[in-house]
């Protein structure tokens, strides 16, 4: 089967024909319809967090399963699923307190058993063991979720990572309350998932902030009552804009200025919501006498804290109602080999997500 392989940092991608194993015990085999370029494998496309080559990169899959290993109960061929980087083992104190996002023993292979993928014999790896990049994925069932065959799967691969982390971030992570002040700083696939959870969850004022006036305009028809392009007078903006401060900033890019900036926005007893991924050594300055005293809180986020079996068919029905809008969320579908570029014009800021699809198998899917 053909996927886009990650030789190492600052190379392009190269689609090449691996050799994919069959599903044993737990795993799923998929044939990929969809999967959507999230921001965090550019991280390890240009190496500032550090991964293992090569490897399939792509972590928002959907698609239809083609075989299932002997001990499946949960997957039949033909359903149609989404992945999530999520692997959980159902077992850990985490996964049992309902926090499969946190688990703490992600099953794997044994490590003696035959690699998943190879290429010319050699072991290829699978980013957060999916390696969505590809024709077909063999993943743990652990990573796999059923969504209803209403759901379009180019739609439902974008909730598998990106809308999970921004909507969940609202629901799960903040919990934000009707009537409460909402900052939103960059809109991209996160920041706009979390604008429209923000507005599904009743808040009184959402003020989004991006530096692209086109990601505004989107932010608006998405919910955002003010919107504005950042700078150094964001923090006066958004005190004057919200009365003296908001009850929630999700700071959803990852600069270090930019969540600094978030806290400086807060309201007394505001939250600080850090969903945006940094560098790895990447570190913070929180004013401290500031936030005892107005008794600021700072909450991360992982994967919208998300038990993502519960959230990914939850949120393909909000989209399904007619509440959650995916359809404008996704700006291009382009093939295996247009990666390089559909991250490219990701970082020009301009639009939204970019979703790998395979035809053939978009339109099984849509005949069944
Ligand atoms: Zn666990
Ligand atoms: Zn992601």
């Amino acid at each position: 089967m053909k996927a886009s392989v990650f030789f190492g940092p600052k190379r392009k991608l190269e689609v090449r024909t691996l050799a994919i194993d069959s599903p044993m015990a737990n795993e799923v085999l998929v044939d990929v319809a969809a999967s959507g370029l999230c921001h965090s494998d550019y991280h390890h496309m240009t190496g500032d967090i550090p991964h293992p080559a090569p490897a399939v990169l792509g972590h928002e899959v959907a698609g239809l399963v083609a075989a299932v290993g002997e001990s499946v109960t949960g997957f039949k061929v033909g359903d149609h699923v989404v992945s999530c980087p999520s692997l959980f083992c159902g077992k850990c104190l985490q996964c049992v307190t309902g926090n499969t996002h946190r688990c703490e023993s992600r099953p794997g292979r044994a490590a003696e058993a035959k690699s998943r993928l190879s290429l010319d014999g050699e072991a290829v790896h699978q980013f957060y063991a999916l390696g969505g990049f590809a024709e077909q994925i063999l993943v743990h069932e652990n990573s796999l979720v059923t969504v209803s065959r209403e759901m379009p799967l180019d739609r439902a691969a974008i909730i598998g990572c990106g809308v999970l982390t921004g909507v969940g971030a609202v629901f799960n992570s903040a919990k934000v309350h009707p009537g409460s002040k909402v900052v939103v700083i960059g809109c991209g696939g996160v920041g706009l998932s979390i604008v429209q959870a923000a507005r599904i969850a009743g808040a009184g004022q959402i003020i989004a902030i991006d530096r692209v006036a086109e990601k505004l305009e989107i932010a608006r028809k998405f919910g955002a009552t003010d919107a504005f392009q950042g700078g150094d007078d964001a923090v006066a903006q958004v005190r004057e804009l919200s009365h003296g401060g908001a009850d929630y900033v999700f700071e959803a890019i990852g600069i270090k200025h930019l969540i600094e900036q978030g806290v400086q926005m807060l309201a007394p007893g505001g939250l600080m919501v850090m969903v945006g991924a940094t560098r790895m050594d990447e570190s913070v300055s929180i004013p401290v006498l500031w936030t005892l005293a107005m008794e600021w809180r700072i909450q991360g986020v992982r994967m919208g804290s998300s038990p993502f079996t519960r959230d990914i068919p939850t949120y393909a029905s909000l989209y399904l109602q007619g509440k959650l809008d995916l359809d404008t969320m996704i700006a291009e579908r382009i093939g295996l080999e247009d990666i390089d570029r559909g991250y490219a014009t990701m970082l020009e800021g301009k639009h939204t997500r970019s979703v790998v699809v395979f035809d053939d198998v978009m339109k099984h899917a849509a005949a069944q």
